[in-house]
């Protein structure tokens, strides 16, 4: 079976191929490259929901199974931000230590300091499949610290501390990161999700 993933991210790719192929045998997991689809698709949604819905139909275009995902940080005390704006929430350039300043100075007046990371997922299938859109969420709770720790990830792991693991994502193995991680838990609800299709 043919999936194809609204993204270029090798390692997004890879995560969904690893995680996938546990629940289903002889899955293929495609980019938009390799099936001939190119150039950016705007992500003008309100929601994460939105979003992997409109990356999902993109990549069902090709005919495949098509798959969009969606992710970002959403703040307690700010209102759910920076939500659907986490890459550009300082601004287009989608600068990741520019948006951990802006973040901090945010909250600096703030005494909670919980929020999550949210993950959605939309799977969209080709008309001869007769099944409707699936779409699933994963999330991971923490605290935003008031400092940097931490060295790997990207984003906003630096600031994000998971109590779980007495440590911020910047600080765990990406193996770590993926057991609990949004993106994980979000791949693993939608693979339990296509495991009880009749796929073919
Ligand atoms: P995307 O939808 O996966 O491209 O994520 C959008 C933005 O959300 C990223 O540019 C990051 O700012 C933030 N983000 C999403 N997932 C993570 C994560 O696992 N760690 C840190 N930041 C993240």
């Amino acid at each position: 079976m043919k999936i194809v993933l609204a993204s270029r991210n090798k390692k997004k790719i890879g995560e969904l191929r690893a995680i996938l192929s546990e629940y289903i045998d002889g899955i293929e997991i495609l980019s938009l490259d390799d099936v001939g689809i190119h150039g950016e698709i705007e992500e003008d949604g309100d929601t994460f929901e939105a979003n992997a819905l409109i990356k999902a139909r993109v990549a069902a275009s090709s005919g495949y199974i098509g798959v969009g995902d969606d992710s970002g940080l959403c703040v307690d005390a700010l209102g759910g931000a920076p939500g659907v704006y986490s890459a550009r929430y300082a601004g287009d350039h989608g600068d990741d230590e520019a948006n951990n300043d802006l973040l901090l100075k945010n909250l600096e007046d703030k005494n909670d300091r919980s929020g999550r990371f949210v993950c959605c997922i939309a799977c969209v299938f080709p008309e001869s499949y007769r099944y409707e859109p699936i779409v699933v969420r994963g999330t991971v709770e923490g605290e935003i610290l008031c400092e940097r720790h931490g060295e790997g990830g990207f984003g906003y792991d630096p600031l994000f501390y998971v109590g779980c693991l007495g440590k911020t994502l910047a600080e765990v193995t990406p193996e770590e990161k993926n057991g609990i991680s949004h993106r994980g838990n979000a791949i693993k609800a939608l693979a339990e999700k296509l495991s009880k299709l009749n796929l073919k």
